[in-house]
């Protein structure tokens, strides 16, 4: 018996950045034909030189292509993208749009319904596992859509990470942005129990080791600190602005669902400032830092 392999689907990959840069490069040695676009003439220079084609537009990526993987900023740039005329024309019924963006699930729900009308599919499909997770291919896929559409992107998906299937289209994004709210959430805790810590007496490292093998174990304490916050880099490459966008939408789709959320609400405000306070381009981990300068202007309480 012969064994029968498909050929691979021409890919599209627009967004081209921190994660989309690595993921596409990984796409291209799995044999995928991936034309990618970015307005950022570095990153499509970096496609070309992993071996895939740069195009000068989204359209002109999108045309052509079976699977259209999206790696943005937000919702608001998603809509742009697929509602830019040109695109529109580009996308070819049967084709089928991955957002791997993290983005809004309301949006993502409204997009389906009016790409499908059209003959376009989409799925969502975020990720967890960082920049480190894309440049090693061991990224988590939580994915939104029907069945059959995401089983057949699971050999995609598998040149990039584990993927696992949490519901139908929109639960990825819903999932994602509740798991940003909580490591978000535990990032900011941890800086404000390392500090007070610290003043005891007790040495930070020590405390995260001891930590990590205890019940107050999280992400944060177990990578981001060890890696960006304890050795004073804050370089994981996810942006602070992008981790707020994340938590807005996890704490308004809370909202909208009617479930009341006094902890989200705080670690909002308290991220919020934080963007007010640092450069556009901070990365997420600067939290620590802002917390620990907030926290150092504090007297001790005597009495
Ligand atoms: P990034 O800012 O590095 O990359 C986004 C890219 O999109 C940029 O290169 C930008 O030029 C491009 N872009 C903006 N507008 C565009 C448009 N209209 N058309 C085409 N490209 C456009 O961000 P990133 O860190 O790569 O994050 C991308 C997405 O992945 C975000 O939704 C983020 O929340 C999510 N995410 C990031 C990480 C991380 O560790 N960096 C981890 C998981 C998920």
């Amino acid at each position: 018996m012969t064994e029968h392999t498909e050929a691979l689907p021409p890919v599209a990959f627009v967004g081209l950045g921190n994660m989309g840069g690595p993921m596409s490069a990984r796409l291209v040695r799995a044999g995928y034909a991936v034309t990618g676009f970015d307005p950022v003439p570095e990153a499509r220079a970096a496609l070309a030189a992993a071996g895939g084609r740069s195009a000068e537009t989204a359209a002109e990526a999108v045309r052509k292509a079976d699977v259209v993987v999206l790696m943005l900023p937000s919702s608001t740039v998603v809509e742009a993208v697929l509602g830019d005329p040109d695109v529109v024309v580009a996308l070819e019924a049967g084709s089928t749009v991955v957002d791997m963006s993290s983005s809004d699930p309301m949006s993502t729900r409204r997009l389906a319904t009016s790409l499908a009308a059209r003959g376009v599919t989409l799925v969502d499909a975020p990720v967890s596992g960082g920049v480190k997770g894309a440049v090693n291919g061991r990224l988590t896929i939580m994915v939104g859509g029907a069945e059959d559409d995401v089983e057949r992107l699971s050999p995609l998906f598998a040149g990039l990470g584990t993927a696992r299937r949490a519901g139908e289209v929109g639960a990825g994004h819903a999932l994602k942005a509740i798991n940003n709210l909580l490591s978000a959430t535990h990032l900011l805790a941890t800086a404000e129990g390392v500090l007070a810590g610290e003043r005891f007496g007790l040495d930070p490292a020590v405390m995260v080791e001891l930590i990590n093998s205890s019940s107050g174990r999280s992400g944060s304490t177990d990578n981001k600190f060890p890696n960006f916050v304890l050795p004073g880099t804050y370089d994981s490459g996810f942006g602070l602005r992008l981790m707020v966008k994340d938590m807005r939408i996890a704490v308004d789709l809370a909202r909208e669902l009617g479930v009341a959320s006094p902890l989200a609400d705080s670690a909002v405000a308290l991220w919020e400032r934080a963007l007010a306070a640092l450069p556009d381009t901070a990365d997420h981990t600067e939290i620590a830092r802002w917390a620990f300068a907030a926290a150092a202007d504090r007297e001790p309480v005597t009495g």
